[in-house]
């Protein structure tokens, strides 16, 4: 039996009687795993020999978020019964993107999210349209990235909704709840959306929601159809994240002056 990365999650937290926000280090050390920053040619390593268990995380990464997600992603090839290797060297791109094409590193970033932002409790903050309020809340409280925690509220939500990140000008990946109803545009920004706005000017022209034509994201979305964007730049790396909904005009029209 192979069971999927969010279920060994759980059941750690549960082994460890873990609730709400929880240290990696700390359950490192639980699981008797010694944790060392060190200079390497990767973003994390696990390595297993002999029943001794290190993980190593590069002593690059300054942003503590990131620290965080690395540590817990090596836990889950530790965790994880079928992930069996010796030696897993975890790249920056197979932890950053959360679509990469290698299923043992995809199921090692499902535990490290599900572990860090457990849909039992993060199911409680949706009690509105998620927007980056929200995302900003929930990453306070459990030390996650903005990224991971978009990504978690999205797959949660009823709403219709989707998160793309961007980077020089083009979609890099994206996630969309059960209900959104389109695929996200590959490739170039369309130059309606908002996103494509920083990486012409090097400055977001505007904050908050924003309504524009769900064409300018959404592939095969009719002409008429509106949808709500709200991005923000992270001006170090050079990337946008953009959180789309599409409101529903009946239930919300007390919300439409906002969205201009
Ligand atoms: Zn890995």
């Amino acid at each position: 039996m192979c069971l999927p990365p969010f279920h060994h999650a759980r059941e750690l937290r549960f082994q460890l009687n873990l609730s709400g926000p929880v240290d990696p280090w700390e359950v490192a050390d639980r699981l008797q795993i010694k944790v060392s920053e060190e200079p390497l040619d990767a973003d994390g390593y696990l390595l297993q020999r002999n029943n001794n268990t290190r993980i190593l995380i590069s002593k690059e990464i300054d942003y503590e978020p990131r620290k965080r997600f690395t540590i817990a992603h090596e836990i889950g090839h530790f965790y994880i019964p079928h992930h069996q290797a010796e030696i897993f060297r975890c790249l920056p791109k197979d932890l950053q993107s959360f679509r990469t094409n290698k299923k043992i590193e995809n199921e090692a970033n499902e535990f490290a999210a599900e572990f860090f932002l457990p849909a039992v409790e993060v199911e409680k903050y949706l009690k509105h349209p998620p927007d980056f309020n929200l995302i900003k809340e929930v990453s306070g409280v459990y030390g996650t990235s903005l990224a991971a925690t978009a990504i978690k509220i999205i797959e949660l939500t009823y709403e219709k909704a989707a998160v793309i990140l961007s980077e020089e000008g083009e979609v890099k990946w994206f996630a969309k709840s059960k209900s959104f109803p389109y695929w996200i545009n590959k490739d170039k920004l369309h130059e309606w959306t908002y996103a494509y706005d920083y990486f012409v000017q090097g400055t977001l022209a505007v904050s908050g929601l924003q309504q524009l034509p769900a064409v300018a994201w959404c592939q095969g979305a009719p002409k008429d159809v509106v949808i709500v964007e709200e991005s923000v730049a992270f001006e170090r790396l050079g990337m946008v994240l953009s959180l789309l909904r599409i409101p529903i005009s009946e239930t919300e029209d007390n919300l439409d002056d906002n969205f201009i």
